[in-house]
């Protein structure tokens, strides 16, 4: 650049062309120190304006949270605010607010949200489900077509969908056991949406809960397979269609548990309560699973140890 043209326009005081002019920041004035004339007014301070928002922080920076796109009013737009009156009786400069704060509809998204996140905690999901389920929930909030009024029906509602939808699927008492709707009121909203979002689900098994449970009652691989196999063998038998993947997981892993050494025996009760099943439904279903042990059982599998009618409880 010609260094030339920068001095030619140098703002200078036509009375002491040599002096420095200082310069008021904040009324953007140029002032020769010589005589007080302002040489140039308005000028633009093009530096940082860093602002210290935090009364005792250091920390200059004025960004906040990272943006969600799924709330409205993301064009980080602002108003500003009513002229607050401080307790002398004073009016305080009015402040800025991000326009998002005065939108009533984010805020009862938000909320929903907030029930979600917290709900995700407790059922010990990842960032996956919780999003899906936020995205979910925000499109239910948009088209208004769920009819409960209760935000925590419907955040569970989701959170079971999603759950499904990203293949690591909880059961119907799981979801209920983490809010405080009654499982009628979900298993309501649950319907409702499934019909307004169009949505079609696979059927559970008792496989996508197996993995979950094993590791719970820390089984090893090799017998996870053996009930992996036992559950998928036992959807041939007659008398235990129509019942619960979970029980049929559940009598599976206590099968599959005692084809191994003493050690890695399960009881029946510890694993009725991982899987959240009645103990009798876990005996009922392995008793019907004696019956057919040729049938479900993979060949070459020790039976010696399998306890017989008298359950060892
Ligand atoms: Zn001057």
């Amino acid at each position: 650049m010609n260094p030339g043209y920068m001095t030619k326009f140098r703002p200078h005081c036509p009375d002491h062309p040599q002096e420095d002019l200082i310069e008021d920041f904040r009324a953007g004035d140029l002032i020769c120190p010589e005589c007080g004339l302002v040489v140039m007014e308005h000028a633009i301070n093009v530096s940082a304006e860093w602002r210290f928002l935090e009364p005792t922080g250091t920390d200059p920076c004025r960004v906040g949270a990272i943006c969600d796109p799924l709330l409205n009013g993301e064009d980080m737009s602002t108003v500003i605010g009513p002229m607050p009156m401080s307790r002398d009786g004073n009016y305080q400069l009015p402040t800025y607010i991000k326009r998002r704060v005065l939108l009533g509809t984010n805020n009862a998204i938000k909320r929903g949200f907030d029930v979600i996140a917290v709900m995700v905690k407790r059922l010990n999901t990842n960032e996956q489900v919780r999003d899906r389920a936020k995205a979910l929930y925000k499109q239910i909030y948009d088209s208004k077509l769920i009819r409960t009024r209760s935000t925590d029906a419907k955040c569970a509602a989701c959170i079971y969908i999603a759950c499904r939808q990203e293949n690591i699927p909880r059961s119907f008492k799981e979801v209920c056991a983490i809010c405080n709707s009654s499982k009628k009121e979900i298993g309501r909203t649950y319907k409702q949406l499934m019909t307004a979002l169009k949505l079609d689900l696979d059927l559970v098994g008792s496989k996508d809960f197996m993995t979950r449970f094993c590791s719970t009652l820390d089984v090893p691989v090799s017998m996870e397979t053996v009930a992996m196999q036992i559950a998928s063998n036992s959807m041939e038998i007659y008398e235990l269609t129509g019942r619960s993947p979970l029980s049929i997981a559940s009598a599976a892993i206590y099968m599959a548990t005692h084809t191994a050494a003493p050690e890695y025996h399960r009881e029946a009760g510890h694993i009725a309560r991982v899987a959240g099943v009645a103990l009798t439904t876990v005996n009922t279903i392995y008793m019907i699973m004696l019956d057919h042990l040729d049938k479900i059982l993979p060949r070459g599998t020790n039976r010696s140890m399998l306890p017989m009618p008298n359950l060892d409880i």
